[in-house]
């Protein structure tokens, strides 16, 4: 293990435009559980019920939909940015960093202090809301407050229209500016590090491999086996936390 701590830190180090791709296992020690997991959220709830086409249809399947999104958001709101975001911190702070791109809604690497610019959050984001009609947008905590009054299905002050969380739904187009921008920092990006994404998502998960078709070497840390363990030159099946404070430690 010290060896691959060695050579992570040794790619770092030869890096000066690194981009970060960070998937559910990034979060799971900030105590957000990764949804897809068993026992889950996807275990207990039927993503079927929850199609983007639903969403907007039904008023039933709003209501729903808000029954399974409070309770995301609930595991999320709270949540504190662990040793692994702080380390990627520490990146932007070196000068090291080219861009963070996040299959995480949780908002935890703008909490962990990253500047805004260098995040893309390709899945949207759980901390705001909008209405699908006229584009106002709510903060969640507003939102919160309406529901935990009791109101069962939120809409918009201004129009009327349908609200929803900036997330991207099953059903529901990638935003092509953000795919478009991360593919761009993949493009420039002289390392790529997959942290705690088992790369099965597409079209998120094309983005390391844009960089790795780029030339840029992959690092891949996450506890399980991903489809591109192959093609990294460094692959580390370890907790992100520790293992990227050590890494950080040497650099
Ligand atoms: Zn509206």
């Amino acid at each position: 293990m010290d060896e691959l701590i060695n050579d992570g830190a040794r790619l770092i180090r030869e890096s000066h435009a690194i981009l970060v791709f960070t998937g559910a296992g990034m979060s799971t020690e900030s105590g957000i559980p990764d949804f897809r997991s068993p026992g889950g959220l996807w275990d207990r709830y039927d993503p079927s019920d929850f199609y983007y086409q639903k969403i907007i249809s039904d008023e039933k399947s709003r209501e729903k939909y808000w029954i399974m999104s409070r309770e995301a958001y609930g595991v999320m709101k709270d949540a504190e940015p662990n040793r692994g975001h702080l380390a990627i911190k520490r990146l932007e702070d070196k000068g090291k960093l080219l861009a963070i791109v996040t299959q995480n809604i949780d908002g935890l690497h703008h909490k962990a202090g990253n500047s805004s610019e260098k995040i893309v959050e390709i899945h949207g984001t759980s901390r705001t809301v909008s209405c699908l009609s006229c584009g106002k947008k709510y903060d969640r905590g507003d939102i919160e407050s309406r529901l935990e009054s009791g109101v069962k299905v939120p809409y918009c002050d201004d129009c009327e229209g349908i609200l929803k969380p900036d997330t991207i739904s099953f059903g529901q187009a990638m935003p092509q500016d953000k795919m478009a921008e991360s593919i761009r920092f993949a493009a420039g990006c002289d390392l790529c590090m997959v942290l705690g994404s088992s790369l099965v998502v597409y079209p998120a998960a094309s983005v390391p491999v844009h960089a790795s078709d780029s030339g840029a070497p992959l690092m891949i840390i996450n506890r399980d086996e991903t489809p591109l363990d192959g093609r990294a030159q460094l692959v580390i099946h370890d907790a992100i936390g520790k293992t990227l404070d050590r890494m950080m430690g040497l650099i």
